[in-house]
């Protein structure tokens, strides 16, 4: 198991402490299709349920990813990430997060014994701090935005292995489980849509490797929130907008790392990429928890978006799965 550059293909140890080729290009994992990734070190994570709801005459399927040791999807990346490098004598990590990766990746580590720092947004939720905090890990804060943090953590990682949720393949490989996950519960059925929240794009680069490990895609539908939707503008032609404030927290990405690869994703999937205002991100919010389902506002984005894609109706044998990223009480 290596890092090679998605660019030029040179080859790097899972312990180097480049997190990205000399010649700029981004890692991608090589892996023998028999390598078996063992993961000794765990937090009782374990498949997360599937939950049909029905919305405006129509069914949806909920993937409970909010169920998870640390309240969200992040803990599948986190718990492959960590194993792996704790195998290779990895003792320190650092890396930065707005939340939920942030939260993950400190559980893990913990668990596994490392020391580990995380560099925050100042306007990070104050929930997300505390539970990072909670883990044992460090706290740096870092003014003026998530970009900032971003920066921040590798002009400062000294002897720290960088432990990033967008950079690292190892936490794509621990995402692309979830795939395989919800086609045996769907006996066998590859989902006919998903539709998922994008900032960085971790869960769907995560899930389309999943699923072209099992030879068919399902239809990927990206929702950004229309205040900050870099994916959108880019997948549809159209000039860039100025980025904004948005409630849902984990999707204020400006520029995703890995654009061309999310881009490239959906198109492959015959898939689409839709936006949804606040005000719909906030009134699914709402929906969701009056059926007893709670959960962060960028899970419920998704659920937005899913009616409003299908506001004029939807076929009743279609398989759509709506994945709840992360658990409420987050924030
Ligand atoms: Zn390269």
């Amino acid at each position: 198991m290596y890092f090679y550059c998605e660019k030029c293909k040179k080859e790097y140890p899972i312990s180097s402490h480049f997190y990205r080729c000399e010649c700029g290009g981004m890692f991608r994992l090589h892996k023998e299709a028999a390598e078996p990734l063992e993961t000794p070190i765990t937090l009782g994570d374990f498949p997360t349920p599937l939950l049909p709801i029905e919305a405006e005459g129509k069914d949806f399927i909920l993937k409970l990813e909010n169920l998870l040791p640390t309240g969200s999807f992040k803990d599948r990346g986190a718990k492959t990430l960590i194993n792996a490098i704790h195998r290779d004598g990895i003792k320190k990590i650092a890396l930065d997060s707005a939340g939920n990766a942030g939260a993950s990746i400190a559980a893990y580590a913990a668990a596994a014994g490392m020391e580990c720092t995380v560099y925050v947004p100042d306007d990070a939720s104050l929930e997300t701090i505390a539970q990072i905090e909670g883990y044992g890990a460090k706290i740096v804060k870092v003014p003026n935005g998530r970009m900032n943090a971003c920066t921040a953590v590798k002009a400062n990682l000294g002897d720290a292995y960088y432990a990033s949720h967008v950079y690292n393949p190892l936490f794509f490989e621990g995402m692309k489980a979830m795939a395989k996950e919800m086609t045996d519960q769907l006996d066998g059925h590859i989902p006919d849509y998903i539709f998922i929240p994008v900032g960085n794009g971790t869960l769907l680069i995560g899930l389309f490797l999943g699923f072209m490990e099992l030879g068919r895609l399902p239809h990927f539908v990206a929702v950004q929130p229309s205040k900050c939707a870099p994916v959108y503008e880019a997948y549809h032609g159209l000039d860039p907008q100025p980025k904004k404030q948005t409630i849902a927290q984990a999707l204020r990405i400006e520029e995703p790392k890995r654009l061309s690869f999310i881009l490239s994703a959906i198109k492959a999937s015959f898939g689409d990429v839709i936006t949804v205002e606040d005000k719909d991100i906030l009134s699914a919010k709402q929906r969701l928890g009056h059926r007893g389902v709670y959960v962060e506002l960028s899970s419920a984005a998704a659920f937005a978006g899913a009616l409003k894609y299908f506001k004029n109706g939807k076929p009743d044998n279609y398989r759509v799965i709506l994945p709840m990223t992360g658990n409420g009480l987050k924030r």
